[in-house]
Parts: structure tokens; sequence; C-alpha cells
């Protein structure tokens, strides 16, 4: 089902099974930009699992996704990649535990800035450029309040960092696939999060709008944030990831790029032979 709503809780979608999404804002977090992050800093996932009624999605899911890291979720589709996003943030009933700062995840969601799909974005709805960004205001502003003139100002910035200021106040339903992309980027970036999640921004969209998007993401993670981005494509982009978390219904690997992108792991999570990009030594 696709859902658009102007209600920030019920922001632009629902997911295939129903339930709420929450989403929105808030706080900077120091930047930590290596491997030995305090643990607390990181999101910590443990023994998570899901089952969509009879079917199990995903088992018994490990890993941690560190701030200052570009992080990327893989594997083929039907691995679980949305699954797991959609359970961190609570939109998905889940086992096991997601800890942020030593709390639930999901007691924190307005730390959270998270870009679904673009097959659960309802891109009929009449809003404007600038009515999607604002909407990533919401939470910081009060709902039915007059927007602030920072939330103004800082939504602005947001829409001219992504390069969509002459767009502001075209609907978003007559724009490209990159640009729709760019604005939803926009959205995210004006809800000022510590933690940005991205569900397959790269689909649909044009090379300059990669870029784009690549350049905000490590601008991001230099700013200390936790980026998580799901991806399927194991072409030379994969070289943009710091971390990766290997999915194939259960974790195949996680770490370092290098420490993932093994034949051995490839083949376990994509079966068989797998072309994938190879890195000079
Ligand atoms: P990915 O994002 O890696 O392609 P998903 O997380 O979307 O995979 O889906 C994982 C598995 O769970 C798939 O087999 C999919 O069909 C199933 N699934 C996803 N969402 C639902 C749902 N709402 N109800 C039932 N099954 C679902
Ligand atoms: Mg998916």
């Amino acid at each position: 089902m696709k859902i658009i709503s102007l209600h920030p809780k019920l922001s632009f979608f629902r997911n295939t099974a129903g339930e709420m999404p929450v989403v929105e804002t808030r706080r900077a977090t120091s930047l930590q930009n290596n491997m030995d992050t305090n643990a607390t800093q990181a999101i910590q996932i443990a023994h998570l699992g899901v089952h969509y009624r009879v079917q199990e999605a995903l088992r018994d899911v490990n890993c941690t996704v560190k701030p200052g890291r570009l992080t990327g979720i893989f594997g083929p589709n039907g691995a679980g990649k949305s699954t797991l996003v959609k359970a961190m943030l609570g939109l998905v009933p889940c086992s096991g535990m997601v800890h942020y700062q030593g709390k639930p995840l999901t007691q924190q969601l307005e730390k959270i800035a998270y870009v679904p799909q673009r097959s659960q974005i309802d891109w009929t709805y009449p809003a404007t450029v600038w009515d999607v960004v604002m909407m990533g205001r919401v939470k910081k502003t009060g709902w039915l309040r007059q927007f602030s003139v920072v939330s103004r100002q800082v939504a602005k910035s947001a829409i001219e960092r992504v390069g969509m200021s002459q767009y502001q106040n075209r609907p978003i339903g007559e724009l490209s696939g990159g640009q729709q992309q760019r604005v939803f980027l926009a959205r995210a970036l004006a809800q000022e999060a510590e933690i940005f999640c991205f569900d397959e921004p790269f689909v649909g969209i044009d090379q300059k709008t990669q870029a784009v998007i690549f350049e905000v993401f490590h601008e991001l993670t230099a700013a200390g944030k936790i980026v998580l981005v799901v991806n399927h494509d194991l072409g030379a982009s994969i070289t943009h990831f710091d971390d990766l978390i290997l999915l194939n219904r259960e974790l195949i690997a996680t770490g370092s790029r290098k420490q993932v992108l093994t034949e051995e792991n490839l083949s376990r999570a994509y079966g068989g032979k797998v072309m994938f990009w190879t890195e000079a030594a």
C-alpha cells in the first residue's frame, strides 16, 4: 500500500504489511572516524530475527553500524535488506535487540532520518519540493505551528545542497527519478538527524545525482553521523563504502569493505560465481 500524508507520524508511506512508519530528527554527535569508536556510539544489533507470518525473513543477525563510516547493506533480492532497516526502526516486529547509545533505538526515533525505497512513496501526492523538505522540520517546529525562520533557512540550505533550488515550487510527481531522490535527500538533511538510513537510493537515477548523493553521504560521515545505505550494485560505486553488511536471510559477513568483499562471502550471499568490482592491491 502506498500512502503519503502531511501528518509527521504518517510521513509518505506505509510498508507492505501496513505497519506505521515513524521518522524524524535531532542532535549532533562528536566526530569519530575510526574503528575504535566507543561501542555505545554505534548501533548494536544482536540476535535480530524477523518473521513475516510463516516466512522467516532474517535470522540471528549480529552486527554494528558505526558513526563516521559509510555502511552498505548488500545482498541479493529478497535477502532481507529492507527488512533489516525496517526492523531497526521498529517498522516491522522483530526479535533480538537494536541499541544505540545504550538504549533501544526505537526509543530514539527522533534521531533518525529514513528514506524508504522509491516504490514505497506515492509520487502522485500533491506536494511541492518545498513542502516535502519542510516536512523534515515538522518535529523541530511543532505540527500546525508556523515554521520558524530557522526551519525555513535549514530547508532552503538543504534544497540548495542537492541542487534543487530552481525546482522549489514544482510538484514532486513532475520530477525525474534522480530529482525526486535529491528532494528526499534534502528532506533527510533538513531533519538534522544523527542517523541516516536510505533504502536503494541509487535505483532509477542519473550519474550526476549519484555523485551528489555520495558527496553528501561522505560529508555526513565526516561529520560523525551514522549513514546506513541499502544497495545491491556490486560495481565500482561499492568503493564509496567503508563498511559492509552482507546478507542473505542471515548475516554472511560484516566489517570493513575489504574484509567482506571476498569471493567466498559473495558466493555464499549471491550463490555461484559472482562478478564484482575488484580493487587494485
Ligand atoms: P530485500 O530488500 O533484500 O530485497 P526484503 O527485506 O524486502 O528483501 O524481503 C525479504 C523477504 O521477506 C522476501 O522474501 C520478501 O518477499 C519478504 N517480505 C518482505 N516484506 C514482506 C511483508 N510485508 N509481508 C510478507 N513478506 C514480506
Ligand atoms: Mg529492498
